[in-house]
């Protein structure tokens, strides 16, 4: 995740004091863990990662087995729980366990599609103490119920937006772009202000099977440009305002680079200070400090890897998992630098972005460590030239997803 916020914050107070602030970064020992604890969702949407649908799965993690998880995640230094599906909230028992989350000192977020949270489960949900809720919201009313394949669902999950709003609950709008819905993003920044939501998630359109060929002229990458370039002017208005609403994003590292260019641009004189900050974040954490649970109990270097399976809780506990590196994906996720090839090995700023969302390279060519073709900075812009592919046969060859599971 991309903390745009928090830079812009930043900037904004070295623009008032004259020095980029010390930030000291709080160092978790181990990753913030999304955990899909079901995989049954009321909606069937067209982007929906799980492929979840209206129906019980078979062999999902038991209440006694989650707490296990829990104890464990909890000793090995975890430092949040991101509850999704799925639908979270068709789990029914959601509230044990974020109960039991809390109590054990995680962060707990809840990502849900919104649908289901009416005035009296907002209440229930606010006493439960989550740290956040994020609703997804694809757009507005006629493309969000076209995504959701739902006459109602906009106003449905605008509706739970209120509601939360009203019981205090920190809530956010979670975005996934793609090339059909682009055009609602600056309807959605306002709304996200008119409705008191305090945070905008846009998750990245990944649109990788286009990606890896005249970069400056794609129109998805435009598109995408033009989208952080909006961000960006919203983030930096805020934090220049003294507002703490927060503009985050994700599934595409590169926009640190990109940040650091408009800063290079905009406020010229806290470059550097910003590079330093940016090589500190570290860029793409999968498998280091992100890391997936599903519905099973598999482990997954994220959420976009449940293709790739690096083990069972029920068979052995996560943190064994997470620190075994006999499996070569996660010895090269874990690898410092990443062992990344093409243009992103000799890309000026593969300190910053770590080499992106390794997905999309796996995906579209079969090789994990083939350079991000997701990226949408041109070759002058990272300092180093395109390598031409042929895309792998078969299910490479399909353009991936990378919406939230509960999107
Ligand atoms: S070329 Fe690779 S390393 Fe450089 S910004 Fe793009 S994705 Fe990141």
């Amino acid at each position: 995740m991309f903390r745009i916020s928090q830079y812009m914050r930043e900037l904004a107070q070295a623009e008032q004091t004259g020095q980029y602030p010390q930030v000291r970064d709080r160092q978790a020992r181990g990753p913030v863990v999304i955990w899909n604890l079901i995989r049954r969702c009321n909606l069937t949407c067209k982007h929906c990662y799980a492929l979840s649908a209206d129906h019980d799965y078979e062999g999902e993690l038991t209440l006694p087995e989650v707490y296990t998880v829990m104890d464990d995640l909890k000793a090995f230094g975890v430092p949040a729980l991101i509850l999704s599906g799925g639908e979270p909230l068709l789990r029914p028992d959601i509230f044990e366990i974020s109960a039991r989350a809390r109590e054990m000192g995680f962060y707990t977020g809840l990502s849900s599609n919104g649908t289901l949270i009416d005035a009296p489960l907002a209440e229930r949900i606010a006493g439960a103490g989550f740290d956040y809720v994020g609703i997804s919201l694809d757009g507005l009313k006629p493309t969000h119920d076209k995504f959701r394949r739902l006459d109602g669902a906009f106003d449905r999950s605008l509706a739970a937006i209120r509601h939360l709003a009203r019981h205090g609950v920190k809530v956010g709008l979670r975005f996934t772009m793609t090339a059909l819905n682009a055009h609602d993003l600056p309807n959605l920044l306002q709304l996200m202000k008119d409705e008191g939501a305090n945070k905008f998630y846009f998750s990245h359109l990944n649109y990788a099977g286009r990606g890896n060929i005249h970069r400056d002229k794609d129109a998805h990458h435009q598109s995408t440009r033009a989208a952080m370039d909006l961000l960006f002017e919203h983030a930096w208005r805020d934090a220049q305002a003294g507002c703490m609403d927060d503009y985050v994003s994700g599934n595409n590292d590169a926009d640190g680079p990109y940040l650091l260019q408009w800063v290079r641009r905009n406020l010229p004189q806290w470059e550097s200070a910003l590079h330093e900050r940016l090589v500190r974040w570290g860029g793409n954490a999968s498998g280091q400090m992100v890391a997936n649970i599903d519905n099973l109990g598999h482990v997954h270097p994220d959420t976009m890897w449940w293709h790739h399976d690096l083990g069972c809780v029920r068979d052995r506990p996560f943190s064994e998992i997470w620190n075994d590196t006999s499996d070569p994906l996660m010895a090269g996720l874990k690898q410092h630098p990443r062992p990344v090839q093409g243009r992103c090995r000799d890309c000026q700023y593969l300190a910053i972005c770590n080499g992106n969302t390794r997905v999309r390279a796996q995906q579209l060519t079969g090789n994990p460590w083939f350079e991000d073709p997701g990226c949408y900075l041109s070759d002058e812009e990272v300092g180093a030239p395109s390598t031409p592919f042929t895309p792998s046969k078969g299910k490479s060859r399909r353009t991936i997803n990378v919406a939230p599971a509960t999107a």
